[in-house]
């Protein structure tokens, strides 16, 4: 194993969220979150970046097919949109009293976790 994947930074992203795609083949597309790889630092937008996956024949006698497949982008090709100006933004993090973090737009200084 190498150095890096002993400091895994927790993403400003997650699942569930609306992010923008700002590079590569899919620049400009907007898409919900399916999953995120935090030790990767990348996550799969839902219909975005997608990648052919060619199956071969199983011995069963199907067919090799081609599946198409959405692959992981990297965070620092996603936006998140921000839920309350509906601007994709860059994410700010406030630490409550109470220890617990917040993520919060940098547009329009919202909580972005309601
Ligand atoms: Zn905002």
């Amino acid at each position: 194993m190498t150095k890096k994947e002993n400091r895994i930074k927790p993403l400003r992203i997650k699942k569930n969220d609306t992010v923008k795609i700002i590079a590569g083949n899919d620049k400009g597309y907007v898409g919900k979150v399916l999953k995120v790889f935090p030790r990767k630092a990348s996550l799969i937008v839902e219909g975005a970046n997608f990648i052919h996956r060619h199956q071969r024949p199983t011995s069963g006698g199907a067919q090799g097919t081609i599946v198409k497949r959405e692959a992981p982008i990297h965070v620092s090709k996603v936006l998140l949109i921000c839920p309350k100006c509906n601007y994709p933004t860059r994410i700010g993090q406030v630490v409550l009293e109470s220890g617990s973090k917040l993520r919060v737009c940098k547009k329009c200084h919202e909580m972005v976790d309601a």
